[in-house]
């Protein structure tokens, strides 16, 4: 089922049609359905009731209030990776005991309003982190509670960027040094240990990484219950693929069926960290074509957003279905989809097929839902885009689209003679 659907040659979000958005609020814009968010919400959150389990949902992947409401009003926590994502689930009425928080770079004052929130726990991804935290916690009169971020070294098969259990990347300890970590957490006075955590990547395709990752974990796991460590929270993670283009990636069902065999029993509660497949496909880039430009060589359909509103192609080379939202007959022409911005890597699609595509006409990039937004930049002094949440009839603005003033509103001219 798909929630983003043609109807008599018309590109409709559940059954409002995306013309009739585009010529409210202008282009270009984010559209969300809140079906299909309801629907990836509820397959994930009934996968993971096979274990005793807490879903902490990624926030970086989209991070709007009203999305990250939906979800902690549906009864699940988040993982944040900043202080600004803390300020975010506070004000979108998280339960802080729901709250975890990773990251190589915390600083001592994302330390402290985590400590003060009262979050679930820390994961800590290095020694200097830890003596830090144990610090703050000592001199606020508190104890932290923290699991250990481990590096499996395990190859998720996905772009480089995104991966991060490898050993060369910046993430986690080293699994060599996993239980001295622990012994020496142990000796802090103002540090709990209450977990170990584990995540390895994005967008990932095949099960046999994750099954990869959670067997050497486990191992890790029962090692550390054998020496006496209380570990009541496992926390796998996120990573789960999505379709883009005509990827297969396994079922929530699948994910958390493979997980349960490996764990064999943990008493413990496991924690999910899913972004990118629940939101991913939730969301569209709707743009609008300002030119058709041949250039003797290609030719290049040229439209009203660029990479500092989706910035996937660019950083990752991503694939993005891109479509007319009114579909046309008449001449095909092949044509790379570009934005206004002044770099090469400024490309939504390459050698797209699209019939008299014309200027006026919108165009839905498909999948854009997660690392979409949230990922988003000023770039080119252009104001980032309005958000949509489209509810069956009817639709929100979630967030207004900037203005030129927003620009330049915090900048200052200093007297200088
Ligand atoms: C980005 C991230 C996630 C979410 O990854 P997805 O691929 O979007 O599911 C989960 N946990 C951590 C620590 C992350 O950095």
């Amino acid at each position: 089922m798909n929630d983003f659907v043609f109807k008599d040659g018309e590109l409709y979000c559940e059954q409002v049609p995306i013309g009739k958005i585009a010529s409210e609020i202008g282009t270009p814009f984010y559209v969300y359905s809140l079906g299909t968010l309801k629907r990836h919400f509820k397959v994930f959150d009934e996968s993971s009731k096979i274990m005793n389990s807490i879903v902490c949902y990624s926030v970086k992947a989209n991070s709007n209030i009203a999305i990250l409401n939906f979800f902690f009003r549906s009864g699940w926590g988040a993982d944040i990776v900043s202080g600004g994502e803390l300020f975010r689930v506070l004000k979108a009425g998280v339960d802080t005991s729901k709250v975890v928080f990773t990251g190589v770079g915390k600083t001592e004052k994302e330390i402290e309003f985590a400590i003060n929130s009262s979050i679930l726990m820390f994961n800590v991804e290095s020694m200097p982190e830890l003596y830090l935290i144990d610090g703050i916690a000592g001199r606020l009169g508190k104890k932290a509670k923290i699991a250990f971020r481990i590096n499996p070294d395990v190859d998720p098969g996905t772009h480089p960027y995104i991966s991060t259990g490898l050993k060369k990347n910046k993430f986690g300890i080293n699994i060599k040094y996993a239980v001295q970590s622990y012994e020496d957490a142990g000796n802090l006075k103002n540090i709990n240990i209450a977990g170990l955590d584990c995540h390895i990547g994005s967008q990932l395709t095949e099960i046999s990484p994750f099954n990869d990752a959670v067997t050497i974990i486990k191992d890790l796991l029962y090692k550390l219950i054998n020496k006496g460590f209380d570990i009541k929270y496992l926390d796998l993670g996120g990573g789960l693929g999505i379709t883009y283009e005509n990827e297969a990636p396994p079922h929530p069902s699948t994910y958390m069926n493979s997980i349960k065999s490996i764990l064999n029993g943990y008493k413990g509660k496991v924690i999910f960290e899913p972004g990118r497949v629940i939101v991913g496909n939730s969301g569209a880039f709707i743009t609008k074509i300002v030119y058709n430009k041949s250039t003797g060589h290609k030719n290049f359909v040229i439209v009203d957003g660029g990479m500092n509103d989706l910035i996937r192609p660019a950083l990752y080379e991503a694939y993005h279905e891109i479509v007319q939202v009114v579909k046309k007959r008449g001449s095909k022409i092949k044509a790379d989809v570009v934005g206004p911005v002044c770099e090469s890597a400024d490309f939504f699609g390459r050698d797209r097929i699209f019939n008299l595509p014309e200027a006026g006409d919108l165009m839905a990039i498909f999948s854009a839902g997660a690392y979409g937004f949230s990922m988003s930049s000023n770039y080119n002094s252009r104001p980032r885009v309005p958000e949509i949440l489209v509810d069956k009839d009817r639709f929100f603005t979630i967030r207004q689209r900037e203005t030129y003033e927003d620009l330049v509103e915090k900048e200052h001219i200093p007297p200088l003679n």
